[in-house]
């Protein structure tokens, strides 16, 4: 028996306007504001804090907390540099690919809002054909269609205005979900939507849930370093997004097997509470989710350090969604794969008992 779709037309509209807002680290709050409204009528209420991490809760008195989190922010570029003749040389704000920037159309954001550029590139013809050159930070730049320096700062542009790319969502063959950001967009979506089903099934759960969308992920995982210290949680499951290593020029001996479609990836990391993942995994069975597995030396890299890390050691625990093309502005998902994610995190957390201590010693 095919197993009733998780997502209905409300949930993907709400994606695809969550999508296609950019929402760059360190500049993520349109993106929170939408994040929040979608989510309101699923939580008790809201904390917020300095930097834009928003957080909804659901049961604020109660003294145990879990959190499930995903990051709010994308990665994008800075003006750095404006050359006499009007071209922009560009920094990262997060692992922006320079081997992805030419041709691509950009949105340079300034106090009055969205200036147009393009990252040229030479011509083939004019090119030395004995040693091509990849694009490389030091040797790709933007063009707004400024003569010069001085028509740059006229259009709003200055050094520290931040660059990000237009590229919106896509379906592709019914079940493929495209857009930049997906990483980690599909997070924030995923964790809204667990909220929602708990509060359409009627669940009450015997503990505080933390609903986290952390801002500035892609520079290091800062803001959930900030809110873990907020929140005080007993058990943290965060989600991300990971590698499919099924394409071209992946080594699958190194970044080992995992394929969009064959479910959400469970992580095998020191940061990782081997009880809180051993519970997600027993419920992946229990409840038929398929499942996959990834193994991680020393750090995940992903928000599931900062939590595991603080307040003296938090349970933490990483599922991730297969995803091709990472930080490319055409990442990919599966459809079924988002939809399992969900199932996942929401079954894990009708096991989880109030006071549950995932004591290795009891
Ligand atoms: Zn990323």
């Amino acid at each position: 028996m095919a197993k009733k779709s998780v997502l209905n037309a409300k949930s993907m509209d709400f994606l695809e306007k969550y999508l296609n807002n950019a929402a760059p680290t360190g500049y993520e709050w349109t993106g929170q504001k939408l994040w929040m409204d979608y989510l309101k009528p699923y939580v008790d209420e809201f904390i917020t804090d300095t930097y834009g991490t928003a957080v909804g809760v659901i049961n604020p008195d109660a003294k145990y907390k879990v959190v499930i989190e995903g990051h709010a922010d994308e990665i994008s570029w800075y003006v750095n540099y404006i050359t006499d003749n009007g071209l922009i040389y560009v920094i990262r704000n997060g692992g922006s690919d320079h081997q992805i920037a030419p041709s691509k159309i950009v949105n340079i954001h300034t106090k009055n809002g969205i200036v147009k550029g393009v990252f040229g590139w030479p011509a083939i013809h004019t090119r030395d054909k004995s040693k091509e050159e990849a694009p490389k930070p030091d040797n790709i730049t933007i063009d707004i269609g400024a003569k010069d320096k001085a028509e740059v700062e006229k259009m709003g542009v200055h050094v520290g205005c931040v660059i990000t790319y237009p590229d919106e969502f896509h379906i592709l063959n019914k079940d493929k979900f495209v857009c930049r950001a997906l990483d980690n967009r599909m997070g924030g979506f995923m964790i809204a939507e667990v909220a929602r089903l708990l509060k359409e099934n009627n669940i009450k759960l015997p503990f505080g849930l933390y609903v986290t969308n952390s801002v500035q992920e892609e520079i290091g995982l800062r803001g959930a370093e900030m809110i873990t210290q907020t929140i005080k949680p007993n058990v943290a499951i965060v989600t991300d997004v990971t590698h499919d290593t099924t394409t071209p020029m992946i080594e699958q001996k190194k970044e080992g097997h995992l394929e969009l479609g064959l479910g959400p990836v469970v992580a095998y990391a020191p940061a990782v509470q081997q009880k809180l993942r051993d519970l997600i995994t027993d419920t992946a069975e229990s409840k038929k989710i398929p499942f996959q597995r990834s193994a991680l030396s020393r750090a995940t890299g992903t928000d599931t350090d900062a939590f595991a890390y603080s307040n003296g050691g938090v349970a933490s625990a990483l599922i991730s969604l297969p995803l091709r093309y990472m930080h490319t502005t055409v990442e990919m998902v599966h459809k079924d794969d988002v939809e399992n994610v969900i199932r996942l995190i929401y079954e894990t957390l009708l096991q989880i008992k109030d006071g549950e201590s995932f004591s290795y010693f009891n």
